[in-house]
């Protein structure tokens, strides 16, 4: 009786096999006929370029196939002849697949023998071909089984060859190259928002291809440097130890290295879905040993203190020792980013190391200046084919380094797996005695890595529940941008996470993933939070307290500088004073050039449009007594002191500042750094002062009395705020254009196309100019168009209301020609530029936006800025991205107490689906072309205003709606 059915179907694809060899019996039938289904998968391979063959024992092969007229359709054919003459053994011996292997050039490994004979399949099994297919056409499924096939099908129609089609939810790397390897590294970063590592190979150190990098959310210090003639003194965040030291040599050979190893295949995959990152490698070694090697490793999101990894290796064609290597290097030093590579590096001090009973070791260091201490113990463990093995190790115990090393007898075919299961703790956590002593309990009775797995993965689908946001594309789209979208969002849940909330940590520019801008915080905040607002706010009111509590620091820097209120600094990082660099090394020149970019205040504007927008989301008036008004009102405060009456004009300016754009930091041959009444900053300036004045009037008596108490509020100077807020300079161009500051009508043109067909990459003009001797200053020219920004926070609505309130005629219609005017004249030197360039043109030049929003998509993966990524992925530009999608295709905002939606979903996409929270409610939306389904779970908050397509409806929770959308009045949208 059969007792094992056949499978039903089963598809090759050409990324996971080179070759398929076909036994002549599965190819022709008893009476020299050919079985069609099996001509067609061989059509269908040769199609995909995988490389077919024949083998049989008969000596007649080549005459069989030329008289069914197929001899053409395979690459090679080895016969009994051939096994004569090569005097090698028949099947179940492997010898006829090898020889064909040779035949074809394709390695076992990735080759699919396809057999109906007992002896066959068991010849593709000694083999070790990658997959062996049995075909049942006489009712013997169990043998052909038990004899070792992977998969049984009664006729190879059940057998497909197609391309895999491009997972949205991996990242996926093909084969070695050392040049990507940075920016790979950076990609596959593994964090949870409490900790981050690059995803470098395992038993990596830095080694110029390799960039093991272990950072903490707000794990700063601060080194001096003699540099150039001047002591400078910098605030880094800190590489930590490096715990993913897992490192192996078989018998005789150096430590396994991807660098210097020959490979026979290697593949890198970043599961978004399970936040793992997997390795798997082939390689052979110079005495000819194969060996498979795979790796996958985690930073738990569930539990944020643990960190696991695995490594599994299979000795294909030898026996032998193989020596391992588990160590904690606490001697790593800051070599990350080579802007930087001048200045003091060593921020670490080693504290203690010891052994922790039979396979663990511990670590711990602390940083030279902030005093903060970082404790890592690890746990490793061996397990041969499936049992755990106590095999011999010897300790190794440098300063700063301990490690432990195992040797371990294979046999050829046999599994070893090696998990390294590693906790940390730092000085800075909550509800610690000591970090050495928090990190020694996991370790104590750790789970194996699969149960950390689990736990891990459950936590990410909640994530992905709350956060993803799905497009479903038509074939028109030639990126993957479902899976781009989902990589932007894995980063921005790595870099903060629910473990975040209520650290004390802010969202730096590059996350957590590499030591460009050392760390930093900056304005970027701006491009982040309405992801986090819509989906878990907790986060964002987390980060807006990271600013709060660096109030006073931006009160004393305002008092410093010779004024009111809260001056925040461009750059931020432990205390909140300024971090910008005093000077920047120009590598193409080789100079030590001026950085002036701390002159860019509009950051504390960024930081007002951050509380409100957060609260026009949640409603959180707590939070807006409690901290938010405070922010708003002393920062309203620095603009108002920073504010001079011209009394010639009857208006008020706004000196010495920068805007967004970092290509005008002066005038042209001035001295004194800095620029007069730039549009951007004078118009954010009118808008917190109108949310400052419209905050008074939302507080409680008491809480506005207490506050004005506080902050030294008079009458006069709340009667001083509403007279700036109507009466602020704003420089305009002769043909009504915004001007982007005073002067800049004085400005040169500048031939774009000289400077590209001169230097290709123009995107950081500046450093070319200034190479040049030269400086942009002297141009009407930027690196990110600041007057853009202003439809990008705004609606034209919005932006007419400023403009009326302050008294200038501002026609609609300028909008277009201000957009054209300034995307022309930039070179677009920012990630962040081309967010704000595709959000601008995404409803008038859908194409152009188009173009914007791909080259923002591809920011990191394709390292647009050419060098950038492998030092750290930029997050505002991969959070644009999300907000494009989400804003532009459903025309969310929210603003005073409605939700609005005003969805258009462009012909290349089929459909969105994404979750939002607003107000305590819980939103399903999806939106097709025709309608927008609004489900709400259960929720007990007070019923919320909709407005779709401006039509303003009551909802409350646990219903669905369907709006229908008047397509007709749709733009015919491509
Ligand atoms: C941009 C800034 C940005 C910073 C950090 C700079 O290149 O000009 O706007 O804040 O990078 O991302």
């Amino acid at each position: 009786m059969e007792a094992v059915m056949p499978d039903i179907a089963m598809t090759l694809y050409p990324q996971d096999y080179d070759a398929v060899f076909f036994d002549l019996d599965v190819i022709l039938t008893s009476t020299a006929k050919v079985h069609a289904s099996s001509i067609g998968l061989v059509q269908k391979l040769r199609a995909l370029n995988i490389k077919t063959a024949v083998t049989t024992s008969s000596n007649t092969c080549l005459e069989m196939l030329d008289d069914a007229g197929i001899s053409k359709l395979f690459d090679a054919h080895v016969d009994g002849m051939d096994i004569s003459r090569l005097n090698v053994r028949g099947k179940p011996a492997p010898d006829i697949f090898l020889e064909a292997s040779r035949l074809v050039g394709a390695e076992p490994a990735r080759t699919v023998v396809i057999e109906d004979s007992i002896a066959g399949i068991e010849a593709g099994c000694a083999g070790l071909f990658g997959c062996v297919i049995g075909v049942d056409r006489t009712g013997h499924a169990q043998a052909l089984r038990k004899a070792g096939a992977d998969v049984v099908v009664t006729d190879l129609d059940q057998v497909r060859a197609t391309e895999k089609p491009s997972s949205s939810w991996s990242l996926v790397f093909e084969g070695f190259d050392p040049a990507q390897e940075g920016i790979r590294e950076a990609l596959c970063s593994l964090g949870n928002g409490y900790v981050t590592i690059r995803g470098a190979a395992t038993g990596s150190a830095a080694d110029g291809i390799h960039y093991p990098g272990n950072y903490f959310a707000g794990g700063y210090n601060r080194l001096r440097t003699d540099i150039a003639g001047r002591v400078v003194e910098n605030e880094d965040i800190v590489n930590f130890p490096n715990w993913l030291l897992l490192q192996f040599r078989l018998d005789g050979e150096e430590w396994f290295d991807t660098g210097s190893t020959k490979l026979l295949s290697y593949r890198q995959e970043l599961d978004l879905r399970g936040g793992l990152l997997l390795r798997s490698i082939r390689f052979e070694d110079a005495q000819g040993r194969r060996t498979a090697l795979k790796e996958r490793s985690l930073v738990s999101m569930n539990s944020m203190h643990l960190g696991a990894l695995e490594l599994t290796l299979t000795p294909e064609n030898w026996s032998g020792n193989v020596t391992v290597r588990s160590a904690i290097d606490g001697r790593v030093i800051n070599a990350g980013a080579k802007l930087y590579h001048k200045f003091s590096n060593k921020h670490l001090e080693p504290v203690a190391s010891s052994p922790v009973g039979e396979d663990g070791i511990y670590l711990l260091v602390r940083t030279s200046q902030s005093n903060i201490q970082v404790a890592a113990a690890a746990r490793t463990q061996a397990f041969l084919n499936g049992k755990r093995i106590k095999a011999e190790r010897r300790h190794i115990e440098e300063p700063g380094y301990i490690g432990q090393e195992l040797n371990i007898d294979l046999k050829q075919g046999s599994t070893l797996i090696l998990e390294k299961i590693a906790s940390f703790y730092t000085s800075r956590d909550f509800a610690i005695s000591e970090c050495g002593v928090e990190a020694l309990k996991p370790i104590a009775h750790s789970d194996r890595f699969n149960a950390i797995l689990a736990d891990h993965i459950v936590a990410w689908n909640y994530l992905w529940r709350r956060f993803d946001i799905h497009i479903r594309t038509t074939n028109t789209l030639p990126l993957n941008a479902a899976m781009l979208l989902r990589l932007n969002m894995f980063h921005l849940l790595q870099a903060v996470s629910p473990n975040s909330i209520g650290l004390d940590t802010g969202i730096p520019a590059r996350g957590w993933t590499g030591e460009a801008y050392q760390g930093h915080i900056f304005w970027d905040e701006l491009f982040i939070f309405p992801f986090f607002n819509y989906r878990m706010p907790e986060i964002t009111r987390s980060l807006l307290m990271y600013r709060y509590r660096r109030l006073k620091e931006a009160r004393t820097a305002a008092a410093a500088a010779g004024y009111k209120g809260a001056m925040f600094p461009w750059q931020s990082g432990s205390d909140g004073q300024e971090e910008t660099q005093k000077f920047n090394l120009n590598p193409l020149s080789q100079r030590w050039v001026p950085d002036n970019s701390f002159l860019q205040r509009h950051v504390g504007s960024a930081i007002v449009h951050n509380v409100w927008q957060y609260f026009q989301v949640t409603h959180d008036v707590e939070f807006l007594y409690s901290y938010g008004a405070e922010l708003i009102l002393d920062i309203a405060m620095f603009w108002s002191s920073i504010a001079v009456f011209n009394p010639d004009r009857e208006r008020y300016e706004i000196h010495g500042v920068m805007g967004p754009d970092e290509f005008h930091d002066a005038y042209p041959d001035s001295a004194t750094p800095g620029i007069n009444n730039n549009a951007y900053t004078n118009i954010m300036a009118v808008w917190v002062l109108c949310r400052a004045l419209e905050v008074l009037g939302l507080l409680s008596d008491v809480r506005r009395a207490e506050l004005k108490m506080r902050l030294g509020l008079s009458g006069e100077e709340i009667q001083r705020w509403e007279d700036i807020s109507r009466r602020i300079h704003v420089p305009f161009l002769d043909n009504g254009i915004i001007s982007q500051f005073e002067g800049y009508e004085k400005l040169q043109e500048i031939d774009l196309d000289d400077y590209r067909a001169r230097y290709g990459n123009i995107q950081r003009l500046d450093l070319i100019l200034e190479q040049e001797n030269d400086t942009p200053n002297r141009y009407k020219l930027s690196k990110q168009p600041d007057v853009l920004m202003l439809f990008y926070l705004f609606s034209a609505e919005e932006i007419g209301e400023l403009f009326q309130r302050l008294g200038y005629f501002f026609e609609y219609e300028t909008i277009p020609r201000n957009i054209a005017y300034y995307v022309d004249r930039s070179s677009q030197g920012s990630t962040l530029s081309r967010v704000v360039s595709a959000w601008v043109l995404a409803r008038s030049d859908r194409q152009r936006a188009m173009h914007f929003f791909a080259e923002a998509l591809q920011s990191d993966v394709n390292d647009i800025q050419h060098g950038t990524t492998s030092e750290g992925v930029h997050l505002g530009a991969m959070a644009g991205t999300i907000d494009l999608v989400q804003r532009v295709l459903t025309g969310i905002e929210a603003r005073g107490n409605i939700l609005r939606l005003h969805p258009e979903l462009p012909k290349v996409l089929e459909r969105l689906d994404m979750r939002i929270r607003y107000r305590g409610h819980s939103l399903y939306l999806r939106l097709t072309h025709d309608s927008l389904t609004v489900h709400g779970s259960y929720s007990s908050a007070p019923p919320i205003s909709l407005c779709i397509d401006d039509k303003i409806c009551e909802y409350i929770g646990s219903t669905t709606r369907v709006f229908q959308l008047n397509t007709e009045t749709k733009h015919d949208n491509t």
